[in-house]
């Protein structure tokens, strides 16, 4: 018995095993890696496969695990029914890791957030997004998608679009394309400005992106002390504009 594609979950079954077999070549290797949302497997397999990969699996979807457990060999203790988002990583992998996975596409953002949260323990992630979403992810300043993903993630690893994939390699088609993108950990060790405040700048100032950065930030730069910054020409830009370095420099202004 197949699993039924449950909506609410994201459940857009890969089919084109080409397809499933490059993303995992996609992936360096040599770490312990998650697979999130293995479902029925199509990835899980060519996983299976290699050598250098310790694989674990997390899924939320009770039909899969009991799919997952009768069609593949040595599952127990590797695949775990549950919440990715949930997940606590560091009791999981006390060591680096790396991720991959066909992403639920209604929550690859959030899926994102987290990688960013374990960001010193992560350092590579290949997934398969909507399209849209891994253009803006690897997206340079400038452009009308570039956004809080971009700037966070870009801060910390080098984003590679790799492939695009037609919505026929799945099962049900998802209305959209979708994408295979690489992350992999840039050399960075700190920022040079404060983190959190740095986050906070990023997702305020595109909070109002069509709008010149001194009208969204005003409030924080006058709780900090800091009218007197609202003047610099910065602050007449948009953050579409600003690249990972210029946040930084625009952190610094407000501490
Ligand atoms: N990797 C499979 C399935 C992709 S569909 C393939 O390529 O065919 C996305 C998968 O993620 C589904 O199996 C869904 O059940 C699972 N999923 C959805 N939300 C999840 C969550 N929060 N945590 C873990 N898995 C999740």
């Amino acid at each position: 018995m197949e699993v039924r594609a449950k909506k609410a979950l994201g459940q857009h079954f890969l089919t084109d095993q080409k397809v499933a077999r490059a993303i995992v070549d996609a992936l360096h290797g040599g770490l312990p890696t998650l697979e999130v949302g293995p479902g029925m497997g199509v990835l899980t397999q060519y996983l299976l496969e290699r050598p250098d990969i310790d694989l674990k699996l997390i899924e939320i979807d009770t039909e899969s695990v009991e799919y997952l457990l009768t069609h593949f060999q040595g599952m127990q203790g590797k695949l775990m029914e549950g919440d990715f988002l949930r997940l606590r990583l560091e009791k999981l992998f006390p060591e680096k890791f790396a991720i991959i996975g066909n992403f639920p596409y209604n929550i690859s953002s959030q899926i994102f957030f987290k990688v960013l949260d374990y960001k010193d323990s992560i350092p590579e992630v290949v997934g398969m997004v909507q399209k849209e979403v891994a253009e803006r992810i690897a997206e340079k300043p400038g452009s009308k998608t570039y956004g809080i993903l971009s700037v966070l993630l870009q801060a910390w690893y080098d984003i590679e679009y790799l492939f695009t994939v037609g919505s026929g390699c799945f099962a049900p088609p998802p209305k959209v394309e979708s994408a295979v993108i690489r992350l992999t950990r840039n050399g960075r060790t700190e920022l040079g400005c404060d983190e959190t405040l740095f986050k906070t700048i990023v997702k305020t100032a595109f909070g109002q992106r069509r709008k010149m950065m001194r009208n969204p930030l005003k409030p924080l730069a006058l709780a900090r002390g800091k009218a007197d910054i609202l003047s610099l020409p910065v602050f007449s830009e948009r953050p579409e504009q600003l690249s990972v370095e210029d946040f930084v420099e625009l952190t610094q202004l407000f501490s």
